[in-house]
């Protein structure tokens, strides 16, 4: 069965990589950001060399994050196989700066502030939103694509984190579906990655539609009185 790519997006702090001054758990790759003049070191989430060589052989790929530009530039040229030419890169100017209300009041800075991502950015690019899932460990930062929306558990550091290589199956397992909109999505890291092509329902284009078209359908055929 033949069908559009899968664009895949990918944030990157927390999802694949972890930026901290701590010390790397033995079996976590460090790298240096000395470079960028910062004395922070980004930890590689285990699996990532793994993980992106797949993603990039079989699907188009673009970076969204809410970081700088030249930090995910610095990242990206590190991290990615030296074939893998990401469809885009899209960065905190192309995030939406929101304060969450608190008490009704909107709270100033901080943990309160977070940077919203607009997903419809990647029709310029060529690509359907029904063919896109993006993967995030900040879903209020993906708040108006939640139907996109891959989330995983953010990343800080853990040695015994297998969340990419059972990315990589369950992304593989979505791509042979028809539109990820339609695709309850959450609870993917407690299924085992055998259950993935069960494990998926695609939900008819809309429930409602369905409900309404069952309701028409018996009335039109309840005895005339
Ligand atoms: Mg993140």
């Amino acid at each position: 069965m033949s069908r559009e790519p899968l664009l895949v997006v990918l944030d990157i702090d927390e999802t694949l990589i972890h930026t901290t001054s701590a010390l790397a758990q033995p079996g976590i790759k460090a790298l240096s950001l000395a470079r960028l003049g910062m004395g922070e070191h980004s930890l590689l989430r285990p699996g990532l060399d793994d993980f992106l060589h797949h993603v990039h052989r079989h699907y188009p790929v673009g970076y969204y994050t809410a970081a700088s530009r030249d930090y995910a530039e610095h990242i990206l040229d590190a991290i990615l196989p030296r074939h893998a030419r990401p469809a885009f890169l899209l960065t905190r100017r192309n995030c939406t700066l929101r304060h969450r209300l608190e008490g009704g009041f909107f709270a100033a800075g901080g943990q309160s502030a977070f940077h919203e991502k607009n997903l419809a950015k990647v029709k310029r690019y060529g690509f359907r939103l029904e063919r896109t899932v993006m993967v995030d460990d900040l879903p209020i930062g993906l708040r108006g694509n939640y139907g996109n929306l891959v989330p995983i558990r953010p990343f800080t550091g853990e040695s015994d984190d297998d969340r990419l290589p059972r990315l990589a199956r369950f992304l593989d397992a979505l791509a042979a579906k028809r539109n990820m909109r339609f695709i309850e999505k959450r609870g993917w890291e407690s299924v085992d990655p055998d259950d993935y092509p069960e494990w998926i329902i695609e939900r008819p284009a809309s429930l409602r539609a369905l409900r309404v078209r069952a309701a028409q359908s018996a009335a039109d055929s309840a005895p005339e009185r």
